[in-house]
This record gives structure tokens, C-alpha cells and sequence, in this order.
């Protein structure tokens, strides 16, 4: 992601993202990273992440352990699943309807269908 987005949810969510130096995804997932973050800080407010990256072509957040309750284990995972299936519908580049595709050579993205042909993601999953 371009720095100025990263330091633009930086500014955001401080405490949150103290440990992120890089968000590791597309500036078109700009706005499903900050939903994410809105929820996770809202509803754990003491929780810090690890690390935030694209996966097998969907967001993957990943909490660092002992910023939040264990028994709240779960409800985090769940809200994180939430955005993340969000993700595999928004085009990692450009934010517009995107869908998983694959490139052929084992490597999967969430694209629209101009960034898709832009990108030799060719085969819809
Ligand atoms: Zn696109």
C-alpha cells in the first residue's frame, strides 16, 4: 500500500497500528483496511495488530496475541473473517466490484475485470 495511506490509517488508529510498518495489499483495499480497524478498535479497544497483508487473494489481518482478552479469541477471528470476505469482493487495485481470479501460475488476487486483463488474471475462481 502507498506510504501515505499507510500513514494516513496510522493517524487513524495510533494505537492499533503502533507495530505496522507496512500494510502488505493494494490502495484499492484502502477502505476495507480502515473498516476493519474502525471495528477491531472499537469493539477491543486494546487490541494491536501484527500484521496486515493480502493472502491467497483476500485481506488478512493478524492480531498480535495478548493485546486482547482470550476469551475473546473468537469474537475477534469472527469480525476479522467478516472484512476479510468482504475483501474478495473489492479489486485489490482499484477498489471498484472486484472477484477472486488466478493468474494460471498458482497466484491469486481480487480484481475487477479492467485489472484483471491489465494483470493477466484471467481465470475466475
Ligand atoms: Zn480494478
Amino acid at each position: 500500500m502507498n506510504p501515505n495511506n499507510v500513514k494516513k490509517l496510522k493517524k487513524k488508529f495510533p494505537k492499533l497500528l503502533a507495530e505496522i510498518e507496512n500494510i502488505w495489499c493494494g490502495d484499492g483495499w484502502y477502505g476495507v483496511v480502515y473498516g476493519v480497524c474502525n471495528d477491531l478498535q472499537k469493539k477491543f479497544p486494546k487490541i494491536k495488530l501484527a500484521e496486515i497483508k493480502e493472502k491467497f487473494g483476500r485481506l488478512t489481518v493478524i492480531p498480535k496475541s495478548g493485546t486482547y482478552p482470550d476469551i475473546k479469541k473468537e469474537e475477534v477471528w469472527e469480525l476479522i473473517e467478516l472484512h476479510s470476505n468482504l475483501s474478495i469482493t473489492v479489486c485489490e487495485e482499484t477498489g471498484g466490484m472486484g472477484s477472486l481470479r488466478a493468474n494460471g501460475r498458482d497466484v491469486m488476487k481480487t480484481l475487477c475485470d479492467s485489472s484483471a486483463v491489465l494483470l493477466g488474471f484471467y481465470q475466475k475462481l
